[in-house]
């Protein structure tokens, strides 16, 4: 309960506890996504892998945990109709959703005069719009749920990119990055209060396959990355498991009377 869990007398472990509450995570089929699954399911969570992919979400749940804690569903964060399915299923199977994580997001590098209107449309559809369509939906259901008292929260994924141009060639993501620190604010504003909470992520150079693919896809012999990475003050890349654990925090009552902030996690890069 937020209320009850805002008083000091709370034990630690109740706070960072996820028990009895349903967790969504978009694109957690891999990467950053797959580790806030674990996250969220260590602390107790029944959790929902939605992804592009419905038989990999599923090959995702089974190797994270036994099939009453955690399933896969096909979900396309751009597809509106896609969200409703999803959440209704969500809701059928396993009573509500108290924890709704936009995470699932692409990163093609191409320079600016080189975007075409079909890959700008794409990254704004999945990065920015798709939060959108999911939180809409999403915030609707959870402020139906007012009266309950219980503890119901957003995270969006944004990036180092939501506060600056990083680097060349990501000016479609950026903006849609940038967008994603805003909505997050308005969503605040918003849902609070009916006591939905919404808070963001921002991290940098995490190591994920999405990752590595963007780099096998510039020409480049170099490694796109470097010059982010020597501005890393903690002197090394990120892994997934550094950002899962912010969520967790975000998630969890641990952050009871927060919201609308975006949180770096980005070894304090932005800070240079
Ligand atoms: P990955 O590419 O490794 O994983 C992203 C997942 O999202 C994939 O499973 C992908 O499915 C899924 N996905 C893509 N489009 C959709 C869609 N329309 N609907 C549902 N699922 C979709 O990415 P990361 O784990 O690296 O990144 C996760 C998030 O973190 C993103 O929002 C990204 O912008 C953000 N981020 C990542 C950073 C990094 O350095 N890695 C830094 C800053 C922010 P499929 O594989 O089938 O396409």
């Amino acid at each position: 309960m937020t209320g009850e869990a805002a008083a000091p007398s709370v034990p630690l472990a109740r706070l960072v506890s996820l028990e009895d509450r349903v967790a969504v995570v978009t694109g957690g089929r891999r990467g950053i996504g797959q580790a806030i699954a674990r996250r969220l399911l260590e602390a107790g969570a029944k959790v929902v892998i939605a992804d592009l992919e419905g038989d990999g979400a599923a090959e995702t749940a089974r190797d994270l945990g036994p099939g009453e804690r955690v399933v896969g569903r096909e979900l396309d964060v751009r597809d509106p109709g896609s969200v409703v399915r999803c959440c209704d299923a969500v809701e059928r199977d396993l009573g509500q959703i108290d924890v709704w994580v936009n995470n699932a997001g692409i990163f093609p590098q191409t320079p600016l005069l080189g975007i075409t209107s079909a890959e700008w449309s794409d990254v704004l559809a999945t990065n920015l719009t798709g939060i959108f369509n999911c939180s809409v939906e999403v915030g609707r259901r959870m402020a139906a749920r007012r009266s309950s008292g219980s503890s119901r929260v957003i995270v969006n994924l944004g990036s180092a990119a939501s506060f600056r141009s990083v680097r060349p060639g990501l000016a479609h993501y950026t903006a849609s990055k940038h967008g994603v620190v805003g909505l997050t604010k308005s969503m605040a504003r918003e849902l609070g209060p009916s006591g939905v909470r919404v808070l963001g992520v921002a991290p940098t150079v995490i190591e994920t396959e999405g990752l590595a693919e963007q780099r096998r896809s510039v020409d480049d012999a170099g490694d796109p990355h470097a010059e982010v990475v020597s501005r890393i003050l903690l002197g090394r890349r990120g892994r997934p498991d550094d950002v899962a654990r912010v969520v967790l925090f975000c998630a969890s009552d641990l952050s009871a009377f927060m919201t609308g902030a975006t949180l770096p996690v980005d070894g304090g890069f932005l800070c240079t």
